[in-house]
């Protein structure tokens, strides 16, 4: 039950982190703060270069959050992300010009998601025209209630936008609890499905190494232990979610898919294990 059927090369990384009640994510967390790293993915792939999946925070959210009402986002939620830790930094660390990543695939509109785009004048976006939908017009309040920050997209945002529709013409292998997705490239390599309900139109990508499969689930769920243990947020985080229904649809689709394929390895964007097994831990993908 293969999803994709061409190989790229992935790097999972994150930029900054926040901190945040444990227990509000998973039932039975602690009560006391605990980080979230900001998780994002750098792919290449061997015809379309180099893709981003997010890009974690970055310096300017400091900037856009310094005002009332978009510092009630910064209050809520103590971000921390340093110069060196930067997306467009950490690529040039690794030899990677900005201006050769040539895709972004946004998974949210979610600021801890999309605050390095900025830094990256080349790239066309690629995200589901139900999320960008959901936020192109928001604005003062509004925007800090769906954790948006309209400044944080570049100003030609929309001319180098690619927005896929809200059913994918992808048919998905059967028996996955996903039945259609958006195979990106139309050659397998980067698949893109539904996992809504933390946001309208949240997508999460398949992609495959020459080691292993790939899910980035993005924020469908926010730890490894709560698919593993099949334990929902607590009805508190409710009030983030766009949907908590479907939530719930998204977050047992992940826990199905986890019994389905256990070897494949499914990337939550804000947790610490992942964190520190695979980015600090500088395990091989
Ligand atoms: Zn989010």
């Amino acid at each position: 039950m293969k999803v994709n059927s061409k190989i790229v090369s992935l790097q999972l990384l994150a930029a900054g982190y926040c901190k945040h009640a444990e227990f509000i994510t998973i039932r039975g967390g602690s009560i006391g703060n605990a980080i979230f790293p900001a998780g994002f993915a750098c792919i290449r792939h061997p015809e379309q270069g180099v893709i981003l999946f997010d890009t974690g925070y970055a310096h300017r959210f400091y900037q856009e959050t310094d005002s009332f009402p978009y510092s009630i986002y910064a209050r809520i939620t103590p971000v921390t992300v340093k110069h060196e830790d930067h997306a467009v930094q950490q690529l040039v660390s690794t030899d990677i010009n900005p201006n050769e990543v040539r895709f972004i695939v946004i998974s949210h509109f979610h600021a801890d998601h999309i605050a390095g785009l900025r830094d990256f004048p080349n790239a066309t976006f690629i995200c589901s025209k139900k999320s960008y939908d959901a936020v192109r017009t928001l604005t003062g309040f509004r925007a800090v209630r769906h954790a948006f920050i309209p400044a944080l997209l570049p100003d030609d945002f929309e001319a180098r936008c690619i927005q896929l529709d809200d059913v994918g013409s992808t048919l998905m292998p059967e028996g996955l609890p996903f039945n259609v997705g958006h195979d990106i490239f139309q050659d397998g390599s980067l698949i893109c499905v539904d996992v809504s309900g933390h946001a309208v139109g949240q997508l999460g990508l398949f992609v495959e190494t020459e080691a292993h499969e790939y899910f980035l689930c993005a924020d469908a769920v926010w730890s490894s232990r709560a698919y593993r243990e099949a334990r929902s947020p607590h009805p508190i985080a409710g009030l983030i979610m766009s949907d908590r229904r479907v939530y719930q649809e998204s977050f047992n689709r992940i826990v199905e898919l986890y019994k389905l394929k256990p070897k494949l390895r499914i990337i939550p964007s804000h947790c610490i294990e992942v964190w520190s097994q695979f980015i600090q831990g500088d395990e091989l993908l």
